[in-house]
């Protein structure tokens, strides 16, 4: 591939966040519905936690302290279920989440810290209580938003089954008609609108393999006139690189490399030297757009990290450390910074704890640690990778970047394993040096010929960075 990368350039130092705005932090109870559930709730499919965007900004201090410095909030315009991705309404900030002002509020807060936001548009389904929609069902054929939806027969029936397309089937989620201009230029008017209206970053886009590639060109230009850098992260689950290519989107989230991950990582069925020509091939897929790729290990649409950890620490923490070391855009979902744990949707939409005594301080540790590693050096976030030692369930690498230099290396193995690595020329290090355990050690040779012996405990991590002072 020869085409030029256009991703705005500060995506190449991003350390995204999720939220999920119902779960994360209630700073309003004045917002909260009538049958808002304690916070200690266990989650299922309908119920509603009270958290809001003045909970986000309340907690713009913790997310700062953690070194993040993108969040990407899942919806939050006016819905009906607790997720928002059925929505009624893209020009209204949700109710329960606060008003247009509180988004703005939001927005300067994090701009002040020198952190970006962006939110996520959901353009290939609305709610049945959608007004357009609603048209449609009274007035069939002669609803002037007939066009808007793809109806299979009028007069249009919910019930049995629904007479129009919908998302999964279900009654309550119309798929919308993106091959109709009218959706197209409502598309592009609500990626402008919040843009001009709370000043944020860019967009999530939800199922956008589902929205045909000319409307997200025409998205994209829409959107890069109201602000010049913006952020396009389309959601993607397998190969996403006919939606990057020619002007359509910027990223998207990788849960190839995460499936690589927790193949070598967690589930310990690949080997080192398959693992990284899993990976490298995964880069040299997305080409120009490789090194911004959203690397993730859990969502509001997976399992929790901890739990895929079946509980392990030692695992997670690992994990972790892979993310904020490895080439492209880390994303964190809230929560698994504390061992938040969980299965599938609902399970993993659990209320974030606050005040401390239900996280996992280990976990938190090294997250904290990790992410502002990888903020101070450029290295991790711009550097180029290499591979010293793919050997068993030992993987060893550096990163370098102009006067930079990070050496990362793993035991993803049942046993502990002691092992020497040769250093590559002008390869600098020394300065910081972080530990998964205090059974992680480490001996220089300072010759001619420098070499580390590093001894790594089962599921050790050692990384040496070199200061940029
Ligand atoms: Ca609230």
């Amino acid at each position: 591939m020869t085409q030029k990368n256009t991703v705005p350039e500060w995506v190449n130092d991003a350390i995204i966040y999720q939220i999920f705005p119902d779960r994360f932090a209630n700073g309003d109870p004045s917002n909260d519905p009538i049958d808002v559930v304690p916070w200690s709730t266990g989650p299922n499919r309908i119920n509603f936690f009270g958290g809001d965007l003045q909970g986000i900004i309340n907690h713009v201090d913790y997310l700062e302290e953690l070194g993040i410095n993108c969040l990407y909030l899942t919806p939050i315009f006016e819905a009906p279920s607790n997720h928002r991705y059925d929505t009624k309404d893209y020009f209204q900030v949700d109710e329960m989440l606060g008003t247009s002002d509180t988004l703005q509020a939001l927005t300067q807060a994090l701009h002040a810290r020198q952190m970006k936001i962006i939110l996520d548009g959901v353009f290939a389904h609305v709610s049945d209580r959608f007004p357009a929609f609603q048209d449609v069902l009274k007035r069939g054929a002669a609803s002037p938003y007939a066009q808007w939806f793809l109806v299979d027969d009028f007069p249009v029936k919910q019930y049995p089954q629904p007479t129009y397309r919908a998302c999964g089937g279900l009654a309550s989620m119309p798929r919308l008609n993106s091959e109709n201009p009218e959706i197209q230029e409502l598309m592009c008017k609500v990626g402008e609108y919040w843009i001009q209206t709370a000043n944020i970053d860019g967009w999530r886009l939800d199922m956008a393999w589902e929205i045909p590639h000319k409307v997200w060109s025409k998205f994209r230009a829409r959107v890069r006139g109201a602000k010049a850098d913006a952020f396009l992260l389309g959601e993607f689950w397998g190969d996403a690189t006919p939606w990057l290519a020619h002007d359509q989107l910027d990223s998207s989230t990788n849960y190839l490399w995460r499936d690589t991950v927790f193949r070598f990582f967690v589930n310990q069925c690949t080997d080192a030297k398959t693992f990284v020509r899993e990976i490298q091939a995964l880069r040299a897929l997305y080409g120009p757009y490789g090194s911004t790729m959203v690397n993730l290990l859990g969502s509001h649409d997976t399992p929790r990290l901890m739990t895929i950890c079946n509980d392990d620490s030692a695992k997670v923490i690992q994990a972790l450390a892979f993310l904020l070391t490895d080439i492209g855009v880390p994303l964190i979902y809230y929560g698994d910074e504390v061992g938040l744990t969980g299965g599938n949707d609902p399970e993993c939409r659990k209320a974030m704890p606050w005040g401390g005594e239900a996280w996992n301080h280990e976990v938190y540790d090294a997250s904290k640690t990790l992410i502002n590693l990888r903020k101070r050096h450029p290295a991790l976030r711009r550097g180029d990778g290499e591979v010293l030692m793919a050997s068993g369930r030992i993987l060893v690498f550096s990163r370098r970047y102009a006067e930079d230099s990070v050496i990362v290396a793993f035991n993803a193995g049942f046993q502990g394993e002691d092992i020497t690595v040769e250093l590559p020329d002008k390869l600098a290090v020394g300065g910081e040096i972080w530990r998964s355990s205090s059974e992680v050690s480490l001996h220089r040779t300072l010759s001619s010929d420098p070499k580390l012996s590093i001894g790594l405990p089962p599921q050790g991590v050692l990384i040496m960075a070199r200061s940029l002072e």
